[in-house]
């Protein structure tokens, strides 16, 4: 590596317990109760701090493991703990990825005062969102993440939720956009149920996915934009249209392949870098994604870990390949390598089914769109144009990732 790098996210793993346990969880270690020790959150943020690759703002988000199974106080205290370490004032801001079980009025004061961005992840209407994410003993949560919810609507805490999508649900968009609608959600960000780790997808053995997926997408942007102010962020629409709608010139993003752009660390101070989902995964190919622990070295260090020397030459390979083989790669800069490790078997590779559907076809959607507007500006089509009507500006802050 040349130029120094530029950390933009950092994703903590307070614990990695999780109190539930959804079919499709990569977390290796969810029935974990550890905790991450104040010294270790110290010796993370007083390295990045002090190490001159934050550039003006740092994200840091609290996942891998469900974040409010610690009590409020432990983050109270954290914060300000974090808050000492940054004596250059650098903006800071907390995120939150829950599956909102444990929601309660003192989490909402909490979030309000410390202004974090909460997300929650909840897959629509109770029968899909049970088929998926259950307790131990195999029952719903849709009930406890749906009282979440509302606790945070009733409180006036902004938040957006992530719904993984599954051919079931895909396949009802208006059932999906009603449900949103009716329980005052606002904003909404959809994963696909993808393979990764130990979890091989389902949804992605679907011969008719992609079509599935640009429908449904299609769908609930029409929807979306026929009642303007009621759906006002929907997260696959607006990355597309930011990445289409930019000048010709301007630089190629993916942070998911910059070394450290992207920092994630365990509960034990283990730290890894690129797909957070890298962090506690294990490969025949690779080993561990691991770069060492915070406690006992430095990020200097870890830009000479070996693990990193090869992961950068095969994530580099992949990105070239990327380059040479796809019309996408101007708009997605080489895509997730945790999905090329999870479907190739290797980061030296291109195509997944995962960024044919959430790159490809989202862009398509995005494309077609744009040429229909432009088509009836010509006055040669009906298409009424509406379907580019957002309900609100593009630029935004990031969501941060998780699911
Ligand atoms: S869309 Fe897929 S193949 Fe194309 S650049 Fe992105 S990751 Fe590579």
């Amino acid at each position: 590596m040349t130029a120094l790098p530029r950390i933009e996210l950092l994703v903590v793993q307070p614990t990695p317990f999780c109190n539930i346990d959804c079919s499709y969880c990569y977390l290796p270690h969810r029935s974990s109760k550890a905790i991450v020790a104040v010294e270790t959150l110290i010796n993370l943020f007083s390295q990045v701090f002090s190490s001159g690759w934050v550039h003006d703002c740092l994200s840091v988000v609290w996942h891998a493991g469900e974040p409010l199974v610690l009590p409020v106080q432990f983050y109270r205290q954290a914060f300000r703990t974090i808050e000492r370490l940054n004596p250059a004032g650098l903006k800071l801001r907390h995120a939150f990825q829950t599956n909102g079980t444990l929601i309660d009025e003192a989490w909402c004061a909490f979030f309000a005062e410390e202004e974090v961005n909460v997300g929650v992840s909840i897959d629509g209407p109770r029968q899909f969102h049970d088929l998926h994410r259950r307790t131990r003993a195999g029952r719903g949560t849709f009930e406890r993440t749906i009282t979440g919810i509302r606790l945070l609507r009733r409180a006036g805490v902004p938040f957006h939720v992530i719904s993984v999508l599954t051919s079931e649900s895909m396949a009802v968009p208006r059932e999906m956009f009603d449900f949103y609608v009716e329980e005052g959600i606002k904003e909404v960000c959809f994963n696909v149920e993808e393979t990764e780790g130990d979890h091989v997808s389902r949804s992605f053995a679907d011969a008719g996915i992609e079509a599935a997926y640009y429908r449904f997408l299609s769908e609930f942007w029409r929807l979306s934009s026929s009642q303007p102010g009621v759906i006002t962020f929907i997260r696959e629409i607006e990355q597309a249209l930011r990445q289409v709608v930019q000048p010709s010139d301007a630089p190629i993003a993916n942070q998911l392949v910059e070394p450290f752009a992207v920092i994630s660390m365990d509960w034990a101070g283990n730290i890894a870098t690129f797909s957070p989902e890298l962090l506690g995964l294990k490969s025949v190919a690779y080993g561990d994604f691991l770069l060492g622990n915070i406690n006992s070295g430095t990020l200097t260090d870890f830009l000479v870990n070996p693990n990193l020397t090869r992961m950068v030459k095969d994530i580099e390979a992949g990105v070239r390949m990327c380059r040479e083989s796809c019309e996408y790669f101007s708009v997605c800069g080489g895509g997730e390598p945790v999905n090329k490790l999870a479907e190739n078997g290797t980061f030296a590779s291109a195509e997944t089914k995962y960024c044919r559907l959430t790159k490809m076809r989202a862009i398509d959607l995005v494309l077609d769109a744009i040429e229909r507007a432009r088509l009836c500006r010509d006055g040669t089509d009906g298409f009424d144009g509406d379907l580019l009507r957002l309900p609100h500006p593009l630029v935004r802050e990031p969501i941060g990732s998780g699911r």
